[in-house]
């Protein structure tokens, strides 16, 4: 039976570039669908940003641009990683979409047809400056239990207590510096402690789909008797200004991240089913299709009582996800990843040094379960693992024996029961089942284990007979010819069961041993022939050099925030663009530079903007420069600076030159010099 399946992972939020642990999920989410797809079973695998919230408009407020752009931005940073890790999604989406839109409150109104919406006031802090309502992490005051300065609005990082946010004493906005107001307004709730979302929830929560910890988790949160229920209902609103969905027959409010991010994973298999040409309400409605979610332990709660709950009750043509698969976070040699300190390692940095993708996938691979496990990336590890699994015992296989079928045998394999019958072969077709039991339940550290345990036997077959030995003889051409074509056999099965973790090798294996079409899981049962010849053989996969590891581990200086900047100051705080356009910067021509009398900093010079007059500028670059060597060069003015009355006369502007803030620890000036072309009075923008 071919099952159907759509199958997403976690939707990252849209505010920052991937880190390692998104790495891990999408490779964890990619290695089971290529092998569901493997297994010839139809497979739609998509996912978006999730673009909305007070976050994001907050950040692109800094960064001078239009939430909208800020995010397109963002989304045109993905791409990259995909490609490069090999990441096989069949759509990468929005929440910021037409499509989650419609969605959205077309759910949000069957909710509210079931009677499961309500309404009540809340008092928040309000920022009377911004003229905003203040999420948490925008308050900052002092910790209501041990006074720590300088605390958030949700929870105290010193003493590690977890309250309200006008529970701080002495509060103000993170945005504006003033002190809150407390304001009330009114929010939409999602009645989530309705008796039937109750009784749905025991009922769904225990019905085999979740992995047993995970169920346990909703055993707790769920209470096993009526009385014993904690499941709080959830604020689904917020107000504005906020970038987000707007509520329906609600002016100025919005949907809060439950009712709009995983709604996005609807969103992104919609507009990829217009794509597609796929019948999406038709899909969804299909008894066959299977919704899975790949997710992080840190949203257990929302996938396994928020989201079926909301599907549930808004009906048709929604379904409930068939199964949540939860993974672990990713350490690195035992440190936690943290999304605001952003340590660990970075993957576009393993791929800017050239390190190979599948590499990476290996190592996770090898270590990931279908329990809710951390795993460590440990760089000697991965280094040992990958060198002696890839390269010592997998690619070995096929280096050893393709040489002399190139060699001697003009690229022909043998084909004959001898070959196809071996006890090696059949020991590798037979573990077949086996490992696709391992791959389909998540256990893809077992099927790794396995796959390596044959190439074990592949390698002790091929020492066991010598084929180096067997070409010298001149009685031993077909035993030669035998047991290279049972070793290429055994590497055809070997890579075959890699696939899923190694597709980039893969392909390239399928074109070196002459395939007519690519592996799947039905190809155990075929086999090399001797009727199309093998390609000549060449590297498949390197080794890893440490002096890599090192690389990746060392920090760029510039990416850094602790490390200082050779300038020796801090970046200032982030301006608009419209800032930036508000000083006009000029190509400017040194028609003469000479010193000026009196003192023993400055330089006058004598400027060609292009405005049909010259300029006067004082400049202190005496230190640096010698006036004669300035004179007929091209620097950058900046033309509207107020003119300012010295000493020495008035100085029509400045020009623009680099130095360390502190010129005593490290002295030097140097003016900007434009390339060649750039013409006076040319804008500098
Ligand atoms: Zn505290």
């Amino acid at each position: 039976m071919k099952r159907r399946l759509f199958v997403t992972a976690a939707l990252p939020y849209a505010n920052a570039a991937f880190h390692i642990g998104h790495m891990m999920e999408y490779i964890q989410a990619d290695i089971w669908v290529r092998f569901q797809r493997m297994r010839g079973n139809e497979v739609h695998f998509v996912c978006a940003d999730d673009a909305h919230g007070a976050a994001i408009m907050i950040a692109a407020e800094k960064a001078g641009k239009s939430p909208q752009d800020f995010v397109a931005e963002i989304a045109a940073g993905r791409p990259q990683y995909f490609a490069g890790f090999h990441i096989g999604f069949d759509h990468w989406h929005s929440t910021d979409s037409i499509e989650n839109t419609e969605l959205s409150q077309d759910i949000y109104r069957k909710l509210r047809a079931a009677d499961l919406i309500y309404t009540k006031p809340i008092e928040q802090f309000f920022d009377p400056v911004k003229n905003m309502f203040l999420p948490d992490r925008y308050v900052r005051g002092e910790c209501p239990k041990c006074g720590a300065k300088e605390q958030y609005g949700d929870v105290c990082e010193v003493c590690g207590s977890v309250y309200a946010p006008t529970d701080l004493k002495n509060p103000y906005s993170v945005l504006s510096g003033a002190v809150p107001e407390l304001r009330t307004s009114e929010h939409y709730f999602f009645r989530l402690s309705d008796p039937r979302c109750i009784e749905f929830l025991r009922h769904w929560t225990h019905d085999g789909k979740l992995q047993s910890e995970v169920e346990n988790k909703a055993k707790e949160w769920l209470g096993t008797d009526d009385a014993a229920t904690t499941l709080g209902d959830w604020d689904i609103s917020r107000d504005a200004p906020y970038f987000g969905i707007p509520i329906p027959d609600a002016p100025g409010k919005y949907f809060y991240v439950w009712l709009d991010a995983p709604v996005g994973y609807l969103a992104s298999f919609k507009a990829y089913c217009k794509i597609a040409g796929i019948d999406f309400e038709g899909f969804l409605q299909d008894p066959a299709t299977e919704q899975i979610h790949f997710i992080g332990k840190d949203i257990i709660y929302f996938h396994t009582l928020f989201w079926p709950a909301m599907l549930k009750f808004a009906g048709a043509p929604y379904k409930v996800p068939d199964r949540i698969y939860v993974h672990g976070f990713i350490t690195v040699t035992g440190e936690k990843m943290s999304k605001s300190r952003g340590t660990g390692i970075s993957p576009l940095r393993y791929l800017q040094l050239g390190m190979n993708a599948e590499w990476l996938r290996y190592y996770i691979a090898a270590k990931l379960n279908s329990h809710v496990e951390d795993i460590d990336f440990n760089p000697d590890d991965f280094l040992a693992r990958v060198n002696s699994d890839l390269i010592g015992k997998y690619v070995n296989i096929a280096s050893r024996a393709a040489v002399f079928i190139n060699k001697r045998f003009n690229g022909r394999v043998a084909d004959g029961a001898e070959v196809t019958e071996h006890l090696l072969v059949r020991q590798l077709r037979t573990a077949g089942d086996e490992i696709a039991a391992m791959y389909d339940a998540r256990e893809f550290g077992k099927a790794i284990r396995r796959t390596m345990e044959l190439a074990d036997s592949a390698n002790a077959f091929i020492d066991a007979e010598k084929p180096w030995e067997l070409a010298k003889r001149t009685d031993a051409s077909d035993r030669l010819h035998t047991v290279c074509s049972v070793a290429l056999e055994a590497f055809r099965l070997l890579t075959l069961y890699l696939k899923p973790v190694l597709p980039s090798t893969a392909a390239t294996v399928e074109k070196f041993l002459g395939l007519p079409q690519p592996l799947a899981w039905n190809s155990i049962d075929q086999h090399l022939r001797h009727d199309h010849p093998i390609g000549i053989y060449s590297h498949l996969l390197t080794r890893v050099d440490p002096k890599l590891l090192d690389a990746l581990f060392e920090p760029p200086a510039a990416a850094t925030q602790d490390a200082p900047l050779p300038g020796g100051s801090a970046i200032a705080d982030a301006i608009s663009i419209d800032d930036f356009a508000r000083i006009d910067l000029r190509i400017a021509k040194i028609i003469n530079a000479e010193m000026v009398e009196g003192s023993d900093k400055l330089l006058r010079l004598t400027l060609d903007a292009g405005e049909g007059r010259y300029r006067n500028v004082f400049s202190g670059i005496k230190s640096a420069y010698d006036p004669r060597e300035l004179v007929g060069k091209h620097t950058v003015l900046v033309a509207n600076l107020a003119p300012r009355k010295m000493k020495f006369g008035i100085s029509e502007g400045m020009v623009l030159a680099a130095s360390h803030a502190d010129e005593k620890q490290s002295p030097g000036l140097y003016l900007l010099d434009p390339h060649p072309g750039a013409l006076p009075g040319m804008r500098v923008k």
